[in-house]
């Protein structure tokens, strides 16, 4: 089944307003690409710039992570309808950074999937496995286990939308990717995993990015996979590689 390609940019707490604005009009042309889905995935404070940079070209706006309630004493956070007034489309759920660095555990990211879907939004939910977790060969039951709690009382429609990024944490911003090979086992993987919970169809659908230290010159390879259908994209999302990356 022919899946549309998804490139998505994670710009972490990278670029101000005015810095978010000179990076979409350097990656303007460079990203036009018809056939695939580019999203960036800003700051929140960039996403209002970002959406009013990229009004009329092939881009979408990604958030990076919001709170599950809609509004109250949650200081600090943004809501999901603020997202979706301000333009954006997808966001990122799950993140190992969310994860490690603020505690984010499978309860909250299944809360927010189940938010983001009933707002509107594509989650980009991400999983993956530490370097302790590969070199003791427990990775595929590591992941497994995210994407079962991860996904509780999602419905086989929503799943048909979502994106998935598998994103091996020993990877992410280390300059060491998985081969191509050792993604595409993954992928694969969790797209039978998404068979057995819902069916076939369903994961037919369902869309599933690599992520960690792709960039220009490893992206063809990674992206020529069967089960590869896009990539998540930290570091070389900020530089002109990414058209490189979009047009792999
Ligand atoms: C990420 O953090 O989502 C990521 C893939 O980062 P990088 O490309 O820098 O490894």
């Amino acid at each position: 089944m022919a899946r549309r390609r998804i490139i998505a940019g994670n710009w972490k707490m990278n670029k101000t307003p005015s810095e978010a604005v000179a990076l979409c009009n350097e990656l303007k042309d460079l990203v036009k690409n018809d056939d695939v889905d580019v999203v960036y995935c800003v700051p929140a404070i960039d996403i209002v710039p970002v959406a009013e940079a990229v009004k009329g070209t092939n881009v979408h706006v990604g958030a990076e992570n919001f709170y599950i309630e809609d509004k109250g004493a949650f200081t600090g956070e943004i809501s999901a309808p603020m997202l979706k007034e301000a333009g954006v489309e997808y966001v990122i759920i799950g993140h190992s950074e969310r994860r490690d660095i603020f505690g984010e555990n499978d309860i909250l990211i299944n809360q927010k999937v189940k938010k983001a879907f009933a707002s509107g939004l594509t989650p980009i939910m991400c999983c993956g496995e530490s370097l302790a977790l590969r070199k003791a060969g427990t990775y595929k039951e590591w992941i497994a286990r995210q994407i079962k709690w991860d996904l509780t009382d999602i419905t086989a429609d929503q799943v048909k939308t979502l994106v998935i990024a598998y994103e091996p944490i020993w990877a992410i911003g280390t300059g060491e990717t998985a081969t191509a090979d050792q993604a595409e086992e993954v992928c694969k993987m969790i797209r039978e995993i998404i068979a057995d919970l819902y069916d076939q169809a369903t994961a037919d659908a369902v869309r599933i990015q690599y992520g960690g230290s792709m960039n220009a010159g490893n992206a063809a390879e990674l992206l020529s996979k069967p089960n590869i259908d896009g990539g998540l994209i930290g570091g070389a999302s900020l530089k002109p590689d990414f058209g490189q990356i979009v047009n792999a």
